[in-house]
């Protein structure tokens, strides 16, 4: 190395004398972290230490120039004197801006490789971040995509889910919801209501069970894989098995469908239909769908399916259609208190309208009425 005296470093001054710059320094002698030392540029070269004991000055020929460090932002300076490793790391951005500024037209050649590189370098770091903030972002896209196409990602998460698997669910929220309810498992009631449920039901693939619950509010709802819950308020609102057995075959469709499966899974959310994909119902999940029941909604079109599918489950059990009609009917003409049916189950005018269509069109079937007299089947309910 090249050791320069005081007296040379001062003789030239030219534009960059005054001022100083700070680099880490490897090398011989020095720490193996490397030390932080001052250096200037003169003339001729850079010169470490200046002014110091330790004073020497490096040719700008015997300079190269490289990039480092994980960003590539680093520039490093070595020369290897005699054999011996040198080098200099600028990282500070003060310091590269000094460099840059005051570089002499020798150490140009050097210096515009090294500046290629730095931008190439920026290119990939702009690169890399828009991957990883693509990634950070993933499930903030996903939830846009989500709500965009919330209904193909539900069918798709229901998609996933045997019978087997809906009915396991089922059983689950079943028994999470069986504490709120004031089940009747004696008497005329239960046995009548099963015998109906069953006539509809008989040959689908959901082994269904159905359930009676001492409540006033005129109501009915199913549990996806066939758990199916009849209010004794809607038994005594009804003056026929036959209107009983509409209701029946309306959420025994629900059911067979997936509605309550689908409206789920819609209303949890994501949550729901990745634990529903992956079989795994744990986590109080259960509990969340069992506090759903009773209040689940669907839309118009799930409704109207409802209907007209279970008018062919009607068909096949050969039970007359009328009833379906006129107890929907009937409770769309009662005033008074909001009924829980029609709130979870809303008769639009287009929805009866398109039920009595499709009966006029083959609803002439060869019905058998339903063998019970309905009067004292309800007369066998809790009073109240
Ligand atoms: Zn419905």
């Amino acid at each position: 190395m090249e050791t320069g005296d005081r007296g040379a470093s001062s003789s030239s001054p030219g534009n960059f004398s005054a001022e100083s710059f700070t680099a880490l320094c490897f090398g011989p002698g020095l720490r193996p972290e490397g030390e932080r030392i001052a250096a200037r540029l003169d003339e001729e070269g850079v010169c470490l230490w200046p002014g110091g004991a330790r004073e020497q000055r490096v040719p700008y020929r015997a300079l190269q120039v490289a990039a480092g460090g994980f960003d590539h932002e680093q520039m490093i300076l070595s020369w290897n004197p005699g054999g011996e490793q040198w080098s200099l790391t600028l990282s500070d951005k003060p310091a590269k801006d000094f460099l840059l500024a005051h570089a002499p037209p020798a150490l140009e050649p050097q210096l515009t490789p090294w500046k290629k590189k730095i931008r190439a370098g920026r290119h990939r770091m702009r690169l890399g971040w828009t991957v990883l903030a693509l990634f950070l972002l993933a499930p903030f896209l996903l939830l846009a995509v989500f709500l965009w196409q919330t209904d193909r990602i539900v069918d798709w998460a229901a998609s996933r889910i045997s019978v087997q698997n809906e009915q396991k669910l089922g059983e689950l929220i079943f028994e999470q919801a069986k504490p709120s309810l004031k089940l009747i498992t004696e008497g005329e009631a239960p046995r009548v209501i099963e015998q109906i449920g069953g006539k509809l039901t008989a040959g689908t693939p959901y082994a269904f069970k159905w359930h009676v619950a001492d409540d006033p509010a005129i109501n009915a709802f199913a549990i996806p894989g066939g758990h199916v819950v009849v209010f004794t308020g809607l038994i005594k609102a009804a003056d026929s098995a036959e209107e009983v057995a509409g209701v029946l075959a309306h959420e025994a469709e629900h059911v067979l469908q997936r509605h309550s499966l689908k409206a789920m899974i819609h209303n949890l959310g994501w949550r729901a239909a990745i634990a529903v994909a992956a079989g795994d119902w744990t986590g109080g999940l259960a509990g969340e769908l069992a506090a759903q029941m009773g209040i689940l909604k669907f839309g118009r079109d799930k409704e109207s399916e409802a209907d007209l599918k279970g008018l062919d489950l009607l068909r096949k059990a050969r039970i007359a259609p009328g009833g379906m009609v006129s107890f929907f009917d009937k409770l769309a003409k009662q005033g008074g208190a909001p009924i829980a049916l029609l709130s979870t189950h809303p008769a639009s005018a287009d929805r009866m309208a398109a039920l009595r269509v499709a009966i006029a069109k083959n609803g002439s079937w060869q019905s058998q009425p339903l063998p019970y007299d309905w009067a004292s089947v309800k007369a066998t309910l809790p009073a109240k």
